[in-house]
């Protein structure tokens, strides 16, 4: 019997535009802990997801002060920058290669797509590793500022280069609007592909959690033969939706996803690209 393995490898070498979505599931394996895994961030420590709920309104009501906290305090993630891909990120990064997935869109805030070598990377949470300027969405590297010298001079917060209003870091933080350039992007993938391979994602944060069922609505008209030789018309899914996750989602009963392959992106991710070049041999 066919492998679910054996059948993602199939579905993908079978599309014409493959995408995948991913979330902090993936990135475990790199010792950057989830939110809402058994060992999730959350789920440990639930008050400190009440606390992350007053990030973005503390931006908007004083700035200067957001700035002071993030500087003062130490990452909920630990230090990223260390933080290196692990066989899961490195096998994306191929599937891209070869030509048969298109983008990547990730909740993630590492980096990490990117370092393993993914061309088209859509951050729809931002990235720790850059700045944006909400007013004109205007994005800058860390090292465009000095953050420290900002400080000792009482110049917080730090202001944008081209509209001169007030900075936040790009990531996303709980009732932040998703900058418009990566929603809209995100949205026009999510319509456009004929398969999305999701990966480590519980998808139960919104909008990002949407982008699976758009796929699932978005059907296409196929012509068919029917037994009496007369050609009909059936409306059909575009999209062949797989999930990859230690655990069954929402989107697994609620079958927006076709089929789950349960495990760890580490070690599915490669058996997948193992078995895509041993089918394309
Ligand atoms: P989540 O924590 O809500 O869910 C992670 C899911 O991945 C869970 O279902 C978990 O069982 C599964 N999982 C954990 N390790 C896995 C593995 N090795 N293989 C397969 N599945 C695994 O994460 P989310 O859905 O991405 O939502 C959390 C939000 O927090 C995101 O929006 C993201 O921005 C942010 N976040 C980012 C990072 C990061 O950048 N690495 C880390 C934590 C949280």
């Amino acid at each position: 019997m066919e492998t679910l393995i054996e059948r993602a490898s199939r579905d993908l070498l079978r599309s014409k535009h493959a995408i995948a979505l991913t979330g902090a599931g993936i990135s475990t394996e790199s010792g950057i802990p989830d939110f809402r895994g058994p060992s999730g961030i959350w789920t440990k420590d639930p008050e400190a997801e009440k606390r992350a709920y007053q990030t973005y309104h503390k931006f908007l009501r004083d700035p200067k002060e957001y700035w002071e906290d993030i500087l003062s305090g130490r990452s909920l993630l630990g230090n990223l920058e260390n933080a290196q891909p692990n066989p899961g990120h490195y096998a994306l990064a191929e599937l891209g290669k070869m030509g048969i997935l298109k983008s990547v869109l990730t909740q993630n805030i590492d980096g990490l797509h990117e370092k393993a070598g993914s061309q088209r990377v859509l951050e729809y949470h931002g990235s720790v590793f850059k700045l944006r300027c909400p007013s004109c969405g205007s994005r800058f590297r860390h090292d465009e500022y000095n953050l420290e010298a900002l400080i000792l001079e009482g110049q917080l917060p730090p202001r944008c280069g081209k509209c001169g209003g007030a900075v936040k870091g790009d990531v996303v933080h709980f009732n932040e609007p998703i900058p418009s350039d990566v929603a809209h992007e995100s949205l026009e993938e999510a319509w456009k592909c004929d398969l999305m391979l999701i990966c480590g994602t519980s998808a139960v944060v919104y909008p990002f959690a949407q982008l699976p069922r758009i796929a699932r609505q978005h059907q296409v008209e196929v012509e068919q033969k029917a037994k009496s030789g007369l050609y009909f018309v059936k409306n059909e899914a575009a999209a062949v939706i797989i999930e990859v996750n230690a655990e069954p989602t929402p989107l697994t009963s609620e079958g927006i996803s076709d089929y789950l392959i349960q495990g760890r992106t580490a070690e599915i991710l490669p058996k997948i690209v193992e078995a895509v070049k041993e089918l394309s041999r």
